[in-house]
């Protein structure tokens, strides 16, 4: 099969701004996008920059846009006319993103205190929210982030997942009050974009909001909801 499409390419060291390439390549029947990328690396121009780690969905490090929606790159069927764009976050080089400092934030998460076996009922309320590859879809699309102090989707599915565990006690709710937890705009765009279905909003966002409300808790202590916003 010959596919022709765009990818949107930027070398900070080299460019001005990011410009659109067209590549013409032979790939398989179903090849997926990240065979396409392969294909301009191997038949067009070695240059290219993308990340990829597992080729099978479970890793989350491929996602770019086509035609302007997120999807991993390992995932989604190749064709022609695509137009192949990177996450919608600071751009290291072409399809690559600057991933680390949101990494590092969801790192940064409060860690859970966890000894002996989590329950099985516990393990089944967990299931929903557990399986994030860190795709970084979600943060990408979020509104509230780009306008507001906003943890971020993801952030919140992992502090919910916390909450849920009984072995942890501590207060996830105000902690997540102090990250935005009531910036979100309940848009449900994250959950369009999840390559694994994680209903953030409702799974998470608005569980922790109810807890958030018995507890008394709206606006982090020291803010006030204009200085929420920025
Ligand atoms: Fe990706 Fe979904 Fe995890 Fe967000 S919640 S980082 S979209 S897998």
């Amino acid at each position: 099969n010959t596919i022709t499409f765009t990818i949107e390419r930027f070398d900070p060291e080299k460019d001005p701004a990011p410009h659109i390439e067209t590549y013409t390549v032979d790939v398989n029947e179903g090849a997926r996008v990240l065979d396409a990328l392969h294909a301009v690396r191997e038949q067009c121009d070695p240059s290219l920059a993308y990340r990829y780690c597992c080729g099978s969905g479970q890793c989350g490090s491929c996602s770019v846009r086509v035609n302007n929606e997120p999807v991993l790159a390992c995932m989604h069927e190749a064709y022609d006319g695509m137009a192949v764009s990177p996450l919608n976050l600071p751009v290291e080089r072409d399809l690559m993103v600057e991933m680390k400092s949101y990494l590092q934030d969801l790192a940064g998460i409060t860690p859970g205190i966890f000894s002996g076996y989590l329950t099985m009922e516990a393990n089944e309320a967990i299931r929903p929210i557990r399986d994030c590859i860190e795709c970084l879809a979600c943060v990408s699309e979020c509104p509230a982030i780009a306008v507001a102090d906003f943890a971020g989707p993801t952030a919140m599915r992992q502090e919910m997942r916390i909450a849920l565990d009984p072995r942890d006690d501590r207060d996830r709710a105000a902690l997540t009050v102090d990250e935005g937890l009531f910036t979100c705009t309940t848009c449900q765009r994250c959950l369009e974009v999840c390559p694994k279905h994680i209903a953030i909003p409702g799974k998470a966002i608005e569980k922790l909001r109810e807890i958030a409300h018995r507890e008394g808790l709206t606006i982090p202590k020291h803010q006030t909801v204009a200085e929420m916003v920025r």
